[in-house]
């Protein structure tokens, strides 16, 4: 039975197009169906992690834009 947290012990593979079973390397790990490396996320939810974080990273490494509404150029 397939459950939401997955995501902990399945990775995605390109080839396959799907979050599957791995084989762990040292730093790369493979489809245990087709041999393929797999990734932590698929393109998507990899879009949403970066998104993610350049978002963070920009709160963090600039000054904070409070200018809500306000636009004053
Ligand atoms: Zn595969």
């Amino acid at each position: 039975m397939e459950r939401p947290d997955y995501y902990s012990d399945k990775k995605f593979c390109d080839n396959c197009n799907d979050y599957v079973n791995y084989l762990m390397g040292l730093d790369t790990s493979w489809c245990v169906s087709c041999g393929e490396r797999v990734r932590l996320y698929s393109p998507d939810d990899w879009d949403h992690f970066r998104e993610h974080l350049d978002a963070r990273k920009n709160r963090g490494g600039r000054r904070p834009r409070k200018n809500k509404g306000k636009e004053s150029a």
